[in-house]
């Protein structure tokens, strides 16, 4: 069975002193977790958080990552610069990004193109917002989302980690139910699945307010196999009983 992939979203937070603190802890109660663990922190602190996570179980995440490979792109940080920093998985397309920095699907794609390149695992995030689901248009949306890295990624699709994030779901405290959620990676699985041969070894993530009440049950759905935590992976306990609750 695949392992399941736990990982945290820090977002625009944190300071030297904050990020030592919940890092400790967090390694303090991991002992030999039964999932793959990461946590993606803000750029600045990707060599603070290299050298404190070296030789732990912990792998590092960025947050986002540029489509160029180089060159005069200021504020931009490329692949190779995260690798520089042991860097494994990038979050691509978050909605934050999407809703705050105009980024579309085709950038997105060229996004998780770039980090593929690298040597990076991409951690595509796809979701639909309240109104698209009202209008039951999820389906159309995430499938959309998707079909934009399959294009552009082609075989080497089956490399990347998707996370499935409702995007009324993050932040809001509300979670979609496991039920709901199922059925969007359902979907997303039978996509994947038309797409490459390898389909199964891909990694669906779910994240939108899952915590350490709700980790459990949505954690046991068949089609998903771990989750994109933001808010709780702040707390260094709910992060620890969201990684227990893949045994
Ligand atoms: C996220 O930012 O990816 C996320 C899922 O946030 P939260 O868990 O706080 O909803």
């Amino acid at each position: 069975m695949k392992k399941k992939l736990i990982a945290g979203n820090w977002k625009m937070n944190g300071n030297l002193t904050a990020n030592a603190k919940l890092l400790g802890d967090i390694l303090a109660g991991l002992s030999q977790p039964a999932c793959d663990v990461a946590v993606g922190v803000p750029a600045v602190y990707l060599a603070q958080c290299q050298s404190v996570l070296a030789g732990t179980a912990i792998d590092l995440a960025s947050q986002d990552v540029s489509s160029h490979e180089a060159g005069a792109y200021t504020g931009e940080i490329s692949a190779g610069m995260l690798k520089d920093f042991g860097v494994r998985y990038a979050i691509v397309g978050h909605s934050e990004r999407r809703q705050y920095h105009g980024e579309t699907d085709e950038l997105v794609a060229i996004k998780a193109q770039r980090a593929l390149a690298s040597g990076i695992t991409p951690i595509v995030c796809v979701g639909e917002t309240l109104a698209e689901r009202e209008a039951g248009k999820t389906d159309e949306v995430v499938k959309r989302q998707l079909a934009a890295v399959i294009h552009t990624n082609g075989h080497c699709i089956s490399e990347i980690v998707v996370a499935y994030e409702p995007v009324w779901a993050i932040g809001t405290g509300k979670t979609a139910s496991p039920e709901q959620a199922q059925q969007v990676h359902a979907v997303l699985r039978a996509q994947l699945h038309a797409a490459t041969e390898h389909s199964a070894r891909i990694k669906l993530l779910y994240g939108g307010s899952m915590n350490a009440a709700n980790a459990a049950a949505l954690l046991v759905q068949p089609d998903i196999d771990g989750g994109l935590i933001g808010g709780a992976a702040l707390k260094a306990q709910d992060f620890l009983t969201i990684i227990a609750a893949c045994a």
